[in-house]
């Protein structure tokens, strides 16, 4: 079988590294390479920033309308080939192709959809200085962005990024993860087609230590968007910290779900179904610390646990299979030591070690059942640690304030459900859970507008509707006097 290769995108040209050296790209439902990408440098980083500083003075010049069309003809250009996308990013990534189908590239093209819209309605600040001046604040592009994206939404989460920095009349070089770097390839024709100018959006493939490092450091790039873990996102603050550059950062979790007894039971069990292993758990947002409310512990962890076991896993093109395969031999490795790790720290399995029945072709795939895990504080490694796969720990608490504070335990402050229907209780926690998110009886939903992103050690800025315009944007203040 003749391998695929991806190509950089630079100056809008395709073509493969300087050095010509290439990275291997695995497809995790039968655990074969397909495809090649380039091992891109510090060179090729150069090349695209380059191109991305020569086509930024045109772009930043258009008006807010043309650039909100060419960003629908990109989402329609998405649209059109939801299918051919879908197919390719299970192919990459290991998620069912339903899913695909179904979130992850229609919500690339509502990426895209939405910023169109947003850009036109943006507002700027005025104000009279007591009839003795008058301030007003002008908004610029940034220049030459650097997006740097993981592999669990490969189109989805480069998509969010490139679709305000363009909005804005920025240009771009964006680095895809090196796991997944399928989607962003076939991005670049759709670019094309919708009318994107040569060198308003670059790609460049390779790994993080080296295409990513050269990018974050370049001196012509003062902008870095970035999402992935948080080991990475610390490596990247001070990277970028020397050059002074705008930031953002969106990384990893360990969210908590929050069951109170008065919460309707039958509807938190299929939802924590969802939020525990949709995508394989590879969501940022998944709940992987299910605190439940005494009385109903019992009660919820068996409906819980014979949920599960109906779940299936196994090649991601057939639509029954709820979980396909993980991403990558690596992150399998890493995924299932934890559950090694459960049982050293003297937790109970109480599903997840069946076997997987799989076909000749996906025998060698990265396939691991939906696994729960009771009997272990909160304070085990498995509880305090982002596992970032289908792997759930179930622990009991007695009052608000115990929950409270096992919620808080951890380093991270991403997002969490809580379960219950007393408002006042919604209230309270409100204001005590540390996490940049907080669903009420439901999970993942979100308005594009609403400032979305993490505390503690899960991020740093807020992303979604006028955030992300800002992030995107410089402003000059201009005070004039009467
Ligand atoms: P990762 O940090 O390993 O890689 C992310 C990207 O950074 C990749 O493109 C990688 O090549 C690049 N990179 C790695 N080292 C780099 C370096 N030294 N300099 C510059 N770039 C570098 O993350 P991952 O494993 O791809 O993704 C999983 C993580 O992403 C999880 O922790 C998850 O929680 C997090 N995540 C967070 C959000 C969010 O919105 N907060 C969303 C999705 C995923």
């Amino acid at each position: 079988m003749s391998l695929i290769e991806i190509s950089n995108f630079i100056g809008g040209e395709y073509g493969p590294a300087q050095s010509k050296r290439v990275i291997e790209n695995t497809d995790p439902s039968t655990g074969t390479v397909y495809s090649t990408l380039p091992r891109s440098e510090s060179v090729d980083i150069d090349r695209a920033v380059i191109a991305a500083k020569k086509a930024f003075p045109q772009w930043a010049k258009t008006t807010y309308e043309e650039r909100s069309e060419i960003l629908i003809k990109i989402a329609e250009g998405i649209e059109q080939r939801l299918n051919v996308l879908a197919a390719a990013e299970s192919r990459d990534q290991g998620k069912p192709v339903w899913l695909a189908e179904t979130v992850d590239i229609p919500r690339a093209a509502q990426n895209f959809r939405f910023f169109a819209g947003q850009i036109l309605f943006q507002q700027d600040e005025a104000h009279d200085l007591s009839g003795k001046g008058f301030n007003f604040s002008v908004r610029k592009p940034v220049g030459v962005g650097g997006l740097i994206s993981p592999w669990n939404l490969p189109l989805y989460l480069l998509t969010w990024k490139i679709a305000p920095a363009l909005a804005c009349g920025n240009t771009v070089v964006c680095k895809p993860s090196e796991v997944t770097p399928m989607t962003a390839f076939l991005l670049c024709d759709i670019l094309k087609e919708a009318g994107v100018p040569a060198g308003v959006v670059n790609m460049v493939f390779g790994l993080g230590a080296e295409a990513g490092d050269a990018l974050v450091r370049h001196p012509d790039v003062p902008l870095i968007s970035f999402t992935g873990g948080t080991t990475t996102g610390k490596h990247l603050s001070s990277a970028a910290a020397p050059r002074i550059k705008k930031l953002s950062l969106e990384l990893g979790g360990k969210n908590s779900n929050i069951i109170f007894a008065d919460a309707n039971l039958d509807e938190v069990v299929q939802t924590t179904l969802r939020s525990s292993f949709l995508n394989q758990g590879e969501i940022c947002l998944c709940g992987s610390r299910i605190f439940v409310e005494q009385s109903i512990y019992k009660n919820f962890l068996e409906k819980f646990v014979t949920e599960t076991r109906k779940l299936k896993v196994g090649d991601p093109k057939k639509s029954e299979n709820f979980l396909g395969a993980l991403a990558s031999q690596v992150h399998f490795d890493k995924v299932r030591s934890y559950v090694a790790l459960a049982l050293v720290e003297g937790g109970h399995i109480e599903t997840g070690l069946e076997e997987i029945s799989l076909s000749k072709e996906h025998e060698k795939g990265f396939y691991m059942r939906p696994t729960i895990i009771t009997g272990l504080k909160t304070s085990c490694r498995v509880l305090q640690e982002e596992i970032f796969g289908p792997v759930v720990t179930v622990v009991p608490f007695d009052s608000e304030d115990e929950v409270i504070e096992m919620s808080n335990s951890v380093e991270y402050g991403l997002a969490a459900s809580l379960w219950t229907n007393d408002i006042r209780r919604v209230h309270r926690l409100a204001r005590q859970l540390e996490v940049g998110t907080l669903w009420v009886n439901t999970w993942m939903m979100r308005d594009l507008r609403t400032p979305f992103g993490g505390m503690k050690m899960s991020g740093l800025g807020r992303e979604g509707g006028v955030h992300s315009l800002e992030f995107f944007t410089d402003v000059t203040n201009v005070c004039i006097k009467y």
